[in-house]
């Protein structure tokens, strides 16, 4: 077991203990295949295991990568970037102390960052907003704050029980929250008057959940929000939004975007609370927003299970100062919020760097066309024209340099398509064109 901890020492580039952890569990495999009568394995076989296992844990680290897929919320890359203003003010508060629940005139205990909520809540036109850890938190706890009584039922219409991905399912979120799923209407059609049969004493609310990753085309029909509201009103339920993504700005005033819906739209439409992700297009760190009226907003952060799911400083941190890049934007200045700045690039812009980069790396490299996408399951029909550096291996696979490139100081992502590896300039900050440079020409030359 030593012998095999020293033959693999540093692997990884992992502390002494991981690595005797891992030598440790290998030998007791190795025992445990021999006592069943198996084969045995020469040493080199077995430390060239272990440090196979040990490198592939330390390129785990988490650590910063150049996103050359062009997809700019991508959920595998940690969707939205902060940049650097948002970042700077993580980082203070991480590094020491912060008047996080203190209220520094009189000294004692005080509300948790409650400049957090005013920004939101101007932001987003709400009388009011608490936040929590990400956008299926907070659904789940206002669903169980409406059916914590007697009435348990929530009702949706059958074309909105999507899956939005990475596990979340509309129909088991209701079910998690200790929610009665009532459906009504069809798959692609859904009445008011499908809403308003359904209503009965058991109503705790009426959910409606934006479709995020995919739309409905041809024979469809779902309600107005104002009429659905106005049903709500009647009926004496909160009208409850998960819009997902829920931008603060108008998409379609971005580069071809279509319209996503805001959550300005939807507490006009009548909305009592609505939820929405942090780190989608509102461009932010991981958080669930709950914006709504003062009542409701008010009775679900009472409740005890807001607790469970509050926000840490740094959440907050990133949150507040998110914020303010956008309260802070004018006409001729745009929200310092990277996401925005991405999906608003000018290819010009693009096309430019890319033709810096393919000079600086030579042959191999190209200027080409690319689409940029919004991703994190948000506007599947929005494209972006875009420009790619082209790279052409000059020996070995495609499939070989994409490999190298992700396995690169700073690791690289970029897809294949026409036989060659592109890289999205859009999804690639100004900043990373030096180490892109870099990074590339190892990758070629390795
Ligand atoms: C993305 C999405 C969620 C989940 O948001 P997270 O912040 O990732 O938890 C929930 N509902 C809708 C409609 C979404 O688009």
């Amino acid at each position: 077991m030593e012998k095999l901890a020293q033959a693999v020492a540093g692997a990884g580039g992992l502390p002494r203990r991981v690595v005797a952890e891992a030598a440790r569990a290998e030998a007791e495999r190795v025992r445990a295949h021999l006592m069943a009568g198996g084969e045995p394995e020469g040493f080199s076989v077995v430390a060239g295991r272990v440090r196979a296992d040990l490198e592939a844990v330390g390129q785990a680290a988490l650590r910063p990568v150049i996103n050359g897929t062009g997809v700019v919320l991508h959920t595998n890359l940690g969707r939205a970037p902060l940049g650097a203003a948002v970042a700077a003010r993580v980082a203070a508060v991480a590094a020491g102390y912060s008047n996080l629940e203190i209220d520094l005139e009189s000294g004692e205990r005080g509300r948790r960052a409650p400049l957090v909520d005013r920004l939101l809540a101007v932001l987003t036109g709400a009388e009011a907003v608490c936040v929590v850890n990400n956008c299926a938190a907070a659904v789940v706890l206002v669903l169980r704050h409406l059916c914590a009584g007697e009435r348990k039922e929530v009702i949706i219409s059958r074309g909105e029980l999507v899956e939005i991905g990475g596990g979340f399912r509309v129909p088991d979120i209701i079910e998690t929250s200790g929610a009665r799923l009532r459906e009504v209407g069809t798959t692609n059609k859904t009445t008011v008057a499908d809403y308003e049969r359904a209503l009965g004493p058991q109503t705790a609310a009426i959910l409606r959940v934006h479709r995020s990753n995919f739309y409905q085309e041809g024979f469809t029909a779902s309600p107005e929000p104002e009429a659905l509201a106005a049903l709500a009103r009647q009926a004496g339920v909160p009208l409850v939004e998960d819009l997902g993504s829920g931008a603060v700005v108008d998409t379609a005033s971005l580069a071809t975007l279509e319209h996503e819906p805001t959550v300005i739209e939807s507490l006009q439409g009548g909305a009592d609370l609505v939820c929405v992700s942090g780190d989608k297009l509102f461009g932010g760190p991981q958080a669930g927003i709950i914006a709504g009226t003062a009542a409701w907003v008010g009775r679900v952060r009472q409740d005890p299970f807001f607790r469970v799911l509050r926000c840490d400083k740094l959440m907050l941190a990133a949150l507040q100062e998110t914020a303010l890049a956008y309260l802070s934007a004018t006409a001729d200045a745009p929200p310092a919020v990277p996401v925005i700045g991405l999906l608003s690039a000018d290819a010009e812009v693009l096309r430019a760097r890319a033709t810096a980069l393919a000079t600086t790396l030579g042959a191999p490299a190209a200027v080409g066309q690319g689409t940029s996408r919004c991703g994190g399951g948000t506007m599947p029909r929005s494209a972006v024209a875009s420009v790619t550096l082209d790279l052409t291996p000059p020996r070995g696979s495609v499939d070989d340099l994409s490999r190298r490139l992700r396995l690169g100081r700073p690791p690289v992502i970029g897809y294949i398509a026409g036989g060659t590896l592109k890289l999205d300039l859009r999804t690639v900050f100004p900043e990373q064109d030096e180490a892109l440079t870099t990074a590339v020409r190892a990758a070629l030359d390795a």
